[in-house]
């Protein structure tokens, strides 16, 4: 799967991100993003939200992630890290929680499991809007589609026809995992929405 290394560090000072650790691939995620310079914090509980300025929900089982974050209570504080101006990026089942159907951080609905079974997984090359010419190898594994997307919602990615990589605003989503190959691109991208979002609720502030 990787076919070259090139971790760059980016200009991030003080970028502290949390993955969410209830399940699923959130060391890798972890990896990557402090591979890229970000400070990382594991989150498992509401407190550990505070002063987080993005927030990734990792793949895994989307049901077994959803009740994680409802009995630690943790769907309030998710709201309020976005609501406050923190950027999200779920990826995968991290993608299905996201949607309008539970979290309802991005106009989009999300169907489970769409590629069917012959399709559990799968890799890909996409061309995705906003990280130049070189297609993004994408690992689907038993990944969903993104069945409905409001006007707000850009398509950064599709696949076969269906959206795949999606953002709103702060939300960025992708059915795939990133987080498994050594192309750190869209974790790159995530972190410069994030930075974005900083510099703009400092212009509000100042205006
Ligand atoms: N199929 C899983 C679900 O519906 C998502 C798979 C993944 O995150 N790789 O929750």
């Amino acid at each position: 799967m990787p076919r070259r290394t090139r971790f760059y560090k980016i200009a991030v000072p003080d970028l502290l991100l949390g993955v969410l650790a209830i399940q699923g691939g959130f060391e890798a995620h972890a990896r990557m993003l402090r591979g890229l310079g970000a400070e990382v914090r594991e989150v498992k509980v509401p407190v550990d939200l505070v002063g987080l300025e993005g927030l990734v929900i990792p793949g895994g089982e989307s049901t077994t992630i959803s009740m994680g974050i409802e009995s630690a209570g943790l769907e309030p504080a998710i709201r309020a890290h976005h609501g406050a101006g923190g950027t999200v990026f779920g990826t995968c089942a991290g993608m299905i929680v996201c949607d309008d159907e539970h979290l309802g951080l991005i106009d989009a609905s999300v169907a489970r499991n769409a590629f069917g079974r012959q399709l559990q997984s799968f890799e890909a090359d996409l061309e995705v809007e906003g990280l130049g010419d070189e297609p993004l190898r994408a690992v689907f594994i038993r990944a969903p589609w993104v069945e409905r997307q409001g006007a707000g919602v850009e398509v950064l990615a599709s696949y076969e026809g269906h959206a795949v990589a999606i953002r709103e605003d702060r939300v960025l989503a992708c059915a795939f995992h990133p987080e498994l190959t050594d192309d750190p691109r869209l974790h790159a991208l995530f972190m410069a929405m994030t930075t974005g979002a900083r510099s703009s609720a400092r212009e509000e502030a100042e205006t």
